[in-house]
């Protein structure tokens, strides 16, 4: 989870019904109320953000709170949506959330990775994909060598690189391990989008195999806390998150146009 500072005129990318939108902020606002109990619940406004990994962000700003939760938890029942909630908010009151509210989250965190679902439905319906590594702009091949040499000490064993078969603009990367794959969306094999940012989901999907799921009380965490602190020695990590929040929406659209 991470907190940062960006302007709110960007352009969310968003499919969810305002009627899931408005019961999520609805929830923001409970938890307010709750954590205290001496002020009115102030307004809130919820997005789904296409961040790369389960990122979250709460921000105040002229009495207003805007919550982007990471679009891969668009599907979270509304119960992890109250554990998130009372993360969150207790954040901005600095009050760590009990133990039930993480449960309630990471019970749905924990188990369900990224692409992990899409990536079963696409196998399940027996869908088999062909696919190399050279994109029209980018080679996912270069990519994770030279990646691989910067990064890991050319230690990492290569698996499997594929383009997605699909322009997911939601499921940007992802790491399969039961097939030692890494897939990466066509979305980003595109001359509108900068190099660093296909590098950067790379290198995400590529700390996968550096860090393996840690099991732990039967849950499966794959974005442990030494996880995200390798993420953060890609030396463009903001500048890429930040073009993925500023773009994807553009990109989104210009290829339904087409
Ligand atoms: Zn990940």
């Amino acid at each position: 989870m991470a907190n940062r500072s960006t302007n709110y005129s960007l352009t969310k990318i968003n499919d969810s019904s305002d009627d899931l939108l408005d019961e999520v902020a609805e929830i923001y606002r409970q938890t307010f109320a709750r954590l205290d109990k001496t002020r009115q619940p102030p307004p809130v406004n919820v997005s789904f953000y296409p961040y790369v990994g389960i990122n979250h962000t709460i921000r105040v700003r002229q009495g207003k709170v805007y919550v982007r939760i990471a679009e891969i938890c668009h599907d979270m029942p509304l119960s992890a949506h109250r554990g998130l909630a009372r993360i969150l908010v207790g954040k901005l009151f600095g009050k760590k959330a009990p133990p039930g509210a993480r449960d309630a989250y990471e019970s749905y965190t924990g188990t369900t990775d990224v692409g992990e679902r899409a990536d079963h439905s696409r196998r399940s319906r027996g869908r088999k994909v062909v696919t190399t590594t050279k994109g029209e702009f980018y080679d996912l091949d270069e990519i994770f060598e030279s990646l691989n040499f910067w990064y890991f000490g050319g230690r990492l064993q290569k698996p499997t690189l594929t383009w997605s078969p699909r322009n997911s603009f939601h499921i940007l990367g992802h790491h399969d391990s039961t097939h030692e794959t890494i897939s990466i969306s066509r979305s980003l094999d595109s001359n509108l989008v900068p190099a660093f940012v296909v590098e950067y989901v790379m290198f995400h999907e590529m700390l996968h195999i550096a860090h393996p799921t840690v099991k732990h009380n039967g849950r499966r965490y794959n974005h442990t806390p030494a996880f995200r602190r390798d993420e953060r020695r890609f030396p463009h990590f903001h500048k890429a998150e930040k073009w993925i929040e500023e773009n994807l929406g553009k990109l989104r659209r210009a290829a339904r146009r087409k």
